[in-house]
């Protein structure tokens, strides 16, 4: 695979399900890559990429940022509150807010930085233990916490059950997020972005499919 199939294959989907080209983002989650697959589709032009480690973003993407304009960088991992502000500075989103004392968190350092990434609420559709993310039965409630604390919510994000029909966990997702009114849903990934773009995701998570296998497997 290379990044423009799977542009290709996104542009496909969206046709197939009648919504306009152009409607999904692409994240192309670089965790775990080495520098030159990186760089490789950073010189196709390419620009929105997905990190799940602060830690890891932060030792590689200021220096890429600072040779080539416009990235647009997406923290896709669980975030830990002592992390939250570094999140902030680096990331242009976050899609793992989880729980209310990060959220309290986000909203301080929001009035001290003066701005706030887009944020997407995990939902952990498939109610696994070790998984993060609000259980289903939560989500309203703390959607509605976020609101009152005035943080930008974009949307809702899940990694369904590996071993599950990941349509019913898209298309839950996307049901709680339409009766909240939210647009945003990141769903889908190397295995499963078409059928995410067929229930409505707006970002895929696509790693894998776009730049090989990762040497080291990671969350
Ligand atoms: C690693 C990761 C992805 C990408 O997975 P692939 O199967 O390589 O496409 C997507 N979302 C999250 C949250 C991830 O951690």
């Amino acid at each position: 695979m290379s990044l423009q199939d799977i542009k290709t294959r996104i542009a496909n989907a969206e046709t197939a399900a009648g919504r306009p080209q152009g409607s999904v983002k692409l994240i192309a989650v670089s965790k775990v890559q080495p520098n030159e697959r990186v760089e490789a589709v950073l010189q196709q032009g390419h620009r929105c990429f997905g990190e799940n480690r602060v830690q890891e973003a932060a030792g590689k993407w200021p220096a890429l940022k600072e040779r080539y304009s416009g990235i647009d960088l997406h923290l896709i991992g669980p975030l830990q509150t002592n992390k939250a502000r570094q999140a902030m500075e680096l990331c242009n989103a976050i899609h793992s807010v989880d729980r209310p004392k990060l959220a309290k968190t986000l909203a301080r350092l929001t009035q001290e930085i003066g701005a706030c990434p887009d944020l997407f609420i995990q939902v952990n559709t498939g109610e696994e233990e070790q998984k993060a993310g609000v259980l289903p039965s939560g989500a309203d409630s703390f959607i509605a916490e976020c609101r009152d604390l005035e943080l930008p919510v974009l949307g809702l994000m899940c990694i369904p059950p590996v071993d599950e029909e990941p349509s019913l966990h898209f298309a839950l997702l996307a049901k709680i997020a339409d009766r909240n009114g939210l647009e945003g849903l990141s769903m889908g990934m190397s295995g499963d972005f078409e059928t995410a773009v067929a229930l409505g995701a707006t970002h895929v998570r696509v790693g894998s499919a776009i730049f090989g296998e990762r040497v080291k497997s990671q969350g």
